[in-house]
C-alpha cells in the first residue's frame, strides 16, 4: 500500500495546524504510522489521496448511516444550496426538523439546534442547572460529551486516546462541579447523590457508551438511574449524539424504554454536515432563552444546508424502519463471523455488539466499565489496526471507539471484512 501523498500532506499540515489535524485521534497517534488524508468517500467506501480504497466501519463516526456520499442527501444539499447558504433568521425548514424529531425522540418535546455535539452537551447542561437552580453534576467515567470544560474530566475518545484524560486548561473551580462515577454501577450513584444532597442538577451519561470502545448498560441500570434521578430531582441526561437514530428510530432510550428528561443528539441528524441538536421535557426546554432566562445561541444554529441534509436523512429513516433491520443483520453478520475466527484461532477476545455497533476489545476479561476497558492491550490493537488498514479495511484509530456500520455494506463486502479480520488476526499472533 503506497500512501506517499498522505504522508507529504501531513508533514505539511503539521507546518500549520497543530498536530497536522483538526480532531486528535485523526492523526493516528494510538496506532502508529501516518493518518491517511482522503480525497473522496462514496457507498460503503472511502478513498484517500493515493487512491486506495478502503471498506469503511467509521463512517465519519457514526453518521453516514446510509453509506457515503448518499445521491438523496447530496440532492438535498444542492437544492437547498440554491436559495443561499446562510441567514441567521428562522426558517419553515427549521420547525419541519424539530417537528420529526419530537415524533421520532420519545423524550423530545422540544428542541433547539445547535452545531456540534459538543455544543448540545455544554447547553444542556447549563439548562439543567437553571431549571434545577443546583450547581453539579455527575458524569461517568470514560464517557465523552466532547470537548466542553467540565466534560474533560476522565473523559474517554480522543481524549483518553491521547492520554489527556482530565485535560489542563480546565480550572479546578469548574472541575469541582464535574461528580465522577464509574459505569453500571448504581450504588456508587447512591453514594454520590448521599453525598452532595439537593446539590445535583443532571445526571449525564451515553446511554450505551462508546467512547470507551462500545459498553453495553448491564440490566436494571439505565432504569435504576431513572427511579435514583426521579427521587432525587435530577435532571437525567442521555447523550445520544452516538447512538441517536442509530440503535434505533428513537435511540437507545427507544430500545431501552427508559425516557430521560433531556437528549443531546448530533451525528446523523446532520446527514454528515455539522449539526447537534439537545431537547426534552417542554417544562424544561422552556428555560431556554428566549422562551426564558438561560441563555445559548449560535449564528448558523439551524443552517438551511445542514437542515436539508437532515431532514433528508431522519425522513428516510422515520419512512423506512426497516433500515434498522437490516442494520442490526449486518451487525449480526460482522459479529457472528469475527466470533467464529476467535474460536477457529483459539482466541478468547471480547467482542461487545448491539445493532450497528461494536468494539472488539484485546482483553479476554468482560468490558463493561472504563477500568475493564482499559485491560485491553492497546498495542495489539495498534498492530490489528494496521494490519486491517493494509487489507483494505479502515477502523477506528483506537481501541476506545466504537466502530459503526452503514447499509451500504454488502454481503460480499462483509466476507471481505471477515477474511480480512481473520488474517489480521493471524498475522499479529504470528
Ligand atoms: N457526545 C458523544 C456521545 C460523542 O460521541 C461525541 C463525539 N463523538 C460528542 C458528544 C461530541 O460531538 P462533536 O464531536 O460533534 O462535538
Amino acid at each position: 500500500m503506497q500512501i506517499s501523498k498522505s504522508k507529504a500532506l501531513f508533514e505539511k499540515a503539521k507546518n500549520y495546524i497543530p498536530g497536522g489535524v483538526n480532531s486528535p485521534v485523526r492523526a493516528f497517534r494510538a496506532v502508529g504510522g501516518d493518518p491517511l488524508f482522503i480525497k473522496r468517500a462514496d457507498g460503503a467506501f472511502i478513498y484517500d489521496e493515493d487512491d486506495n480504497a478502503y471498506i469503511e466501519l467509521i463512517n465519519s463516526w457514526g453518521p453516514m448511516i446510509l453509506g457515503h456520499n448518499n445521491p438523496m442527501i447530496r440532492e438535498a444539499v444542492i437544492k437547498a444550496m440554491e436559495n443561499g447558504t446562510s441567514f441567521g433568521a428562522p426558517t419553515a425548514r427549521e420547525i419541519e426538523i424539530a417537528e420529526l424529531i419530537t415524533t421520532m425522540v420519545p423524550s423530545v418535546e422540544k428542541v433547539r439546534m445547535v452545531n456540534s455535539g459538543t455544543e448540545a452537551t455544554m447547553s444542556a447542561i447549563r439548562v439543567a442547572r437553571g431549571f434545577t437552580g443546583r450547581d453539579k453534576f455527575i458524569k461517568m467515567e470514560g464517557h465523552y460529551h466532547g470537548h466542553g470544560d467540565s466534560f474533560l474530566i476522565s473523559a474517554g475518545s480522543g481524549a483518553i486516546t491521547m492520554g489527556n484524560p482530565d485535560s489542563p486548561g480546565v480550572t479546578k473551580g469548574t472541575a469541582k462541579d464535574t461528580l465522577l462515577a464509574p459505569y453500571n454501577d448504581l450504588e456508587a450513584i447512591e453514594k454520590l447523590v448521599a453525598a452532595n444532597k439537593n446539590e445535583i442538577a443532571a445526571l449525564i451519561l451515553e446511554p450505551v457508551p462508546g467512547n470507551m470502545g462500545l459498553v453495553l448498560p448491564k440490566e436494571g441500570y439505565l432504569e435504576g438511574l431513572r427511579k435514583i434521578c426521579d427521587r432525587e430531582g435530577i435532571v437525567l441526561i442521555f447523550d445520544e449524539v452516538m447512538t441517536g437514530f442509530r440503535l434505533a428510530k428513537g435511540g437507545a432510550q427507544e430500545l431501552f424504554g427508559i425516557i430521560p428528561d433531556m437528549t443531546t443528539l448530533g451525528k446523523i441528524i446532520g446527514g454528515g454536515l455539522p449539526v447537534g441538536a439537545y431537547g426534552g421535557r417542554k417544562e424544561i426546554m422552556e428555560f431556554v432563552s428566549p422562551a426564558g432566562p438561560v441563555y445559548q445561541a449560535g449564528t448558523l444554529s439551524g443552517n438551511p444546508i445542514a437542515m436539508a441534509a437532515g431532514l433528508s436523512m431522519l425522513n428516510y429513516l422515520n419512512e423506512h424502519p426497516e433500515v434498522y433491520t437490516e442494520l442490526n443483520g449486518i451487525g449480526d453478520k460482522i459479529v457472528n463471523g469475527f466470533k467464529t475466527s476467535l474460536d477457529k484461532l483459539g482466541l478468547n477476545y471480547t467482542i461487545n455488539h448491539l445493532g450497528s455497533m461494536y468494539s472488539l476489545f484485546f482483553t479476554d476479561q468482560e468490558v463493561f466499565d472504563f477500568a475493564s476497558a482499559k485491560y485491553s492491550d492497546t498495542a495489539l490493537f495498534g498492530k490489528y489496526f494496521q494490519s486491517m488498514l493494509h487489507k483494505g479495511v479502515y477502523l477506528a484509530p483506537s481501541q476506545f471507539e466504537s466502530l459503526f456500520l452503514s447499509t451500504a455494506l454488502s454481503d460480499d463486502l462483509i466476507n471481505k471484512i471477515l477474511a480480512a479480520n481473520e488474517a489480521a488476526l493471524l498475522e499479529i499472533h504470528n
